[in-house]
């Protein structure tokens, strides 16, 4: 038996896995470990399904007929290797701005961005602009820290527990016993969702909302809590800027910003003085409402006073705002009073003492027992960003963040809101042959960080941290391949993708992406000249590269699940984990990050070659987890460090850190003494040993933003002001959208598309049992899901004359698809929906050609357009959030009609395609 970490979702569980004959036998949960204590879902007991599927790659490849017709030859790893080199070297020596480098579920994305950085390309991001960037940004920019991996509900003590779109995939293993343990315990459970499936089957309550309305119904859970003044008043005055005043100027170029001394502190009126007074000072005592004249004539308002007339506005009346979300005013009014009651007349005291920022002592911990999670339901809406802030706002009003019984920061979170660190790309600092000064991902804080030249012009390929989308955090994978096609804005040499299904379910449009794939100049060569892409599987983006490099499956490698990337830390404390080879390849594949070290080093990227130019990591990507220092004794893992291993967070390189990890099951956890586990974005003790591991620069309280000055200095852009002004083309839109109080407007596909023609939205869910496009070529979990269907509530299915089975058309403004109705009473009237990335294409993953993934499973993606519609000017934005740039693929509005065609198969079907890489059936 060898203890690993499960990669057949995002949660990271430890597994054990059991051998026979140097043969995967078994596979079950860690009862040691961290994240799931023993217990194992399907996907990851059917990780052994993976680990031996037909559909893993075996050698490299060179395409030598046209892309997409499946036509390679086999080469050694040698040759693969100088290849690869070469395109690079001719983009680094040129351009580096050539290489567009896009990762999947990447786990390793502290080596990938870091490495993208060292070639000097800002062409660089994982798949989080397609997931989830809105909930991640949205987060970051309020209160520092996130749903998902970087936070979670504090499961002990939450009475009332309120999720927003989440789908089972998502958050598998730790939602589903958190869950358990509320249901013990007999909390309250709500699910808003338009589905009802998985976790909302099981809700104590399901709210059948209607797609893309959860920041209106947010707004009217916030009218009604302010309405009666159910809000927690010191917990906003200490810890937020609810009190800072906010200079009221319209017109003029300080309109909306916080008032600051000439030290650029905030400024709150203090009550007892009379005048304004230096924010998060003791001794203070800031008036939370109201307006202020200042002895210099300028006027202002606290933020909470601007935040308070938003939500009060009949716009967010329950009653205003029911027909739209679906929800009855009744049903808001009494959450909202649970909310209230759970929140004030429930409060919880632990017997812990604590220390906050101002030395403030604290006999005991209060905690407001409400806690929230949302995730891509929320995220994958052209208005998620402003949703998800509205939400935080919500949880910041009851004062529940990290509070016992609230939503807990999961270390190295807290962050500074939003986190110290700047995106790298801007001109000037891409040159021939020199790495970034910064990674390529950060966090913008006004219109001077943005990546574009002196005309607005773009710098990165996706548009990222552009006027397109200014806070993209996560860039924007979906839109890489169809700009790169049009030269918009630039034209690219190498595209580098790993575990990305671009060219399929990765892709909105996925049409015009496989188009653009194949697109050629007139001289008869491809428009994006060099495609190199590595995967374990042959996916339906491997008959579309020029290169495939082979990866191995994820019990055949080292990984180190990172504090620099995305840890598997719990709330009471950090905690980091790796992936040891459980055995070793039966095939001609390498680890994908051994192989983007050797190709650094080939390179010559100076972080991954010596001065006498050998390897600096000739050990390969284990050679790089114990030896790699991102700042003096910080490196990818935090535990076990010091020489004898002894040192936590901060220590020396311990050359015998993997086998410590190995002796520990795979996995470090440091527990926080009682003191450090709440109020940590403000708690003095844990802000200092959080400095100490690296998780920040300096001990500085974080303050929760409610008001966005950082979003209210792109409004000023907007007006023309500041240093950068705003492009003319872009004004209106930004002046619309980068509001500093969160708000709702409908999403674009919505706003733009006729309501009669296009009645429906329609949305997906990744089921319990599958994750991404990886399950559904998987032997044991195709046995529960072969297929996908279109489910349709029963009562609009009798309008439309459509019967459980009957093939139906699904027509978007973009396109059309067929396929299969099943009927159900658990959803929304108004939307229809299915699971996602089951629909495969004819040929791949090794499955039978007329399989039913791709003879009856089909994907909403075909349906859904990766621009708006042109809008005056003739410019046509991405379909995605306007602030982070997130992917609005759940903004999609269809029309669903039964078909004449009730043949058995689903369309559009692209043809099948020869098998790549695997043995032909
Ligand atoms: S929840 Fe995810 S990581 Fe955990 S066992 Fe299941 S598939 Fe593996």
């Amino acid at each position: 038996m060898k203890t690993t970490t499960c990669y057949m979702c995002a949660c990271r569980c430890g597994i054990k896995v059991y051998l026979k004959d140097d043969k995967v036998k078994y596979i079950e949960g860690n009862r040691d470990h961290p994240v799931n204590k023993g217990v194992i879902c399907g996907k990851g007991a059917a990780g052994i399904m993976q680990h031996t599927s037909p559909a893993r790659l075996s050698k490299p490849l060179l395409r030598v007929g046209e892309r997409g017709a499946g036509e390679f030859k086999e080469i050694e790893w040698e040759e693969a290797l100088t290849i690869a080199t070469s395109w690079l070297k001719e983009v680094r020596a040129t351009d580096p701005k050539k290489l567009a480098f896009f990762t999947g579920r990447d786990q390793s994305q502290g080596l990938t961005g870091w490495w993208a950085s060292q070639f000097g390309t800002p062409n660089y991001a994982a798949h989080g602009g397609f997931c989830s960037v809105n909930m991640a940004a949205a987060g970051l920019y309020t209160y520092g820290g996130s749903f998902w991996e970087f936070g979670e509900p504090d499961w002990k003590h939450t009475k009332y527990f309120l999720l927003f779109g989440v789908a089972e995939d998502h958050a598998s293993n730790p939602i589903k016993t958190g869950i358990g343990k509320l249901k013990g315990r007999g909390a309250k459970f709500v699910s808003i969702n338009p589905v009802k499936t998985g976790y909302s089957a099981i809700a104590d309550e399901w709210v059948g909302i209607r797609p893309g309305t959860d920041g209106l119904l947010v707004g009217a859970l916030i009218h009604v809590l302010l309405e009666h003044q159910k809000i927690d008043g010191d917990y906003l005055t200490r810890y937020t800027n609810a009190p800072w005043l906010i200079i009221e100027n319209p017109g003029g170029p300080d309109h909306g910003l916080v008032l600051r001394n000439d030290a650029g502190t905030p400024q709150v009126w203090d009550e007892a003085a009379g005048h304004p007074k230096v924010a998060m000072t003791f001794g203070s005592t800031p008036s939370l409402m109201g307006r202020f004249l200042l002895a210099d004539g300028r006027k202002t308002a606290t933020a909470f006073t601007l935040i308070a007339e938003r939500f009060l506005s009949q716009e967010y009346a329950p009653e205003t705002v029911a027909e739209r979300c679906g929800v009855s005013a009744a049903t808001i009014r009494r959450i909202a009073a649970e909310l209230a009651d759970v929140a004030f007349n429930q409060t919880i005291e632990l017997d812990v003492p604590w220390t906050d920022y101002l030395g403030r002592q604290y006999a005991k911990t209060l905690g407001r027992p409400i806690a929230m999670h949302a995730m891509r339901g929320i995220s994958a809406h052209s208005n998620g960003f402003q949703t998800c802030r509205a939400i935080h706002i919500l949880q910041i009003m009851l004062g529940t963040i990290d509070v016992p019984g609230g939503s807990r920061y999961k270390p190295p979170f807290p962050k500074a809101t939003p986190p110290h660190v700047k995106p790298a790309g801007k001109p000037g600092q891409v040159a021939p042959n020199k790495s970034l000064p910064g990674p390529p991902l950060g966090f913008v804080t006004g219109p001077e960080d943005l990546l574009v030249d002196g005309e607005g012009t773009p710098q990165r390929i996706d548009k990222a941290y552009s006027w397109d989308a200014p806070l993209a955090a996560h860039g924007l994978m979906h839109m890489v391949i169809n700009n790169a096609a049009k030269g918009d804005p630039y034209t690219i040499d190498v595209l580098f993708m790993y575990m990305a299904n671009m060219g399929w379910n990765s892709a909105m449009n996925v049409p015009d992406t496989i188009a653009a794939l194949t697109a050629k100049k007139p001289d008869g060569s491809y428009v994006i000249p060099k495609i190199i892409y590595s995967d374990a599987y042959a996916s339906e983006t491997v008959h579309y590269a020029d290169l495939i490099l082979p990866d191995t499956t994820y019990l055949e490698r080292w990984d180190c699940i990172s504090m620099l990337d995305r840890p598997i830390s719990e709330a009471d404390g950090p905690a980091d984990s790796i992936r040891q080879p459980v055995v070793e390849p039966d095939r001609d594949v390498r680890p994908f990050q051994t192989v983007l070290l050797d190709l650094g080093h080939r390179l010559g990227l100076p972080a991954m070659t010596n001065p006498d130019g050998d390897a600096r990591y000739p050990g390969g990507y284990a050679d790089y987890i114990v030896n790699h220092e991102r700042a003096p004794g910080l490196g990818p893992l935090a535990g076990f460090r010091g020489k004898d291993g002894t040192a936590a967070g901060r220590g020396a390189v311990n050359p015998n850190q993997l086998q410590a990890y190995i002796d520990n099951g795979c996995h470090w956890y440091h527990e926080l003494p009682e003191h450090m586990r709440y109020y940590r974005h403000v708690n003095w003790d844990y802000l200092d040993w959080a400095t100490f591991f690296g998780f920040m620069g300096r001990p500085e309280p974080i303050i929760h933003q409610l008001y966005s000055e950082t979003l209210q200095k792109f409004r000023l852009a907007a007006e023309g002001h500041g240093k950068v002004p705003a492009p003319a083309q872009h004004r209106q839109r930004i002046a619309t959208y980068f509001d500093p109080i969160p708000f709702w407007y409908a999403p674009f596909e919505e706003a733009m598309v006729s309501e009669s023609e296009f009645p429906m939205h329609a949305i997906t869910q990744r089921p319990m049992a599958m994750y991404h496009s990886w399950g559904s070529q998987n032997t044991w979990l195709r046995q529960i899901f072969g297929r996908n269907w279109l489910y349709i509530h029963k009562k609009r299915a009798a309008a439309l004359g459509i019967v459980d089975g009957d093939w139906v058309t699904v027509t978007s403004h973009h396109g059309t698809i067929k396929a299969q109705a099943k009927l159900m009473d658990g959803q929304n009237e108004d939307t229809v929906w299915t699971w996602n990335a089951i629909g495969k294409r004819s040929g791949t993953w090794a499955l039978d050609k007329d399989a039913p993934e791709s003879k009856k499973g089909f994907l909403l993606n075909h349906l859904i357009s990766d621009l708006l519609p042109e809008r005056e000017g003739g410019y046509r934005y991405s379909n995605s959030d306007p602030v982070t740039g997130q992917a609005a693929w759940y903004d999609l509005r269809v029309r669903v009609e039964k078909c004449a065609d009730q043949s058995d198969e689903s369309a559009p079907q692209f043809g099948a395609l020869p098998a790549v890489g695997v043995a032909a059936e």
